[in-house]
């Protein structure tokens, strides 16, 4: 019963260990970032990473940012349901928990 506990225990810190490496691995390569609008060099905000994750070509500084929603109102909700995406990139990380416990109820049943 030992040696099962540990292997899951083992499971559980290299999917979450995995997790943070890719989580913090996913920066930009630069402290700072040229606004597609106005030129300015601005430092990134979370706000930036995480377009630059997206993979946006074009990244606002955050005047020319608040500038774009004014001119955009209807683009603010395609925000929201952005962060639905993230409650599904969540519901992978849950699966990827559970998975060590369920696969070894699976070895459990069938041994
Ligand atoms: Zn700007």
């Amino acid at each position: 019963m030992q040696g099962n506990e540990l292997y899951i225990f083992l499971g559980l810190a290299v999917v979450v260990g995995l997790f943070f490496f890719l989580k913090g691995n996913k920066r930009p390569p630069a402290e700072s970032f040229t606004c597609a609008r106005c030129k300015k060099a601005e430092r990134y905000s979370p706000r930036t990473i995480e377009a630059w994750r997206r993979g946006f070509s074009k990244i606002y500084c955050q005047a020319c940012h608040k500038l774009w929603l004014n001119n955009n109102p209807e683009r603010k909700k395609q925000t929201y349901t952005s962060g639905s995406a993230r409650g599904g990139c969540l519901g992978i990380l849950v699966i990827f928990v559970l998975m060590p416990p369920a696969i070894y109820g699976v070895i459990r049943y069938v041994s």
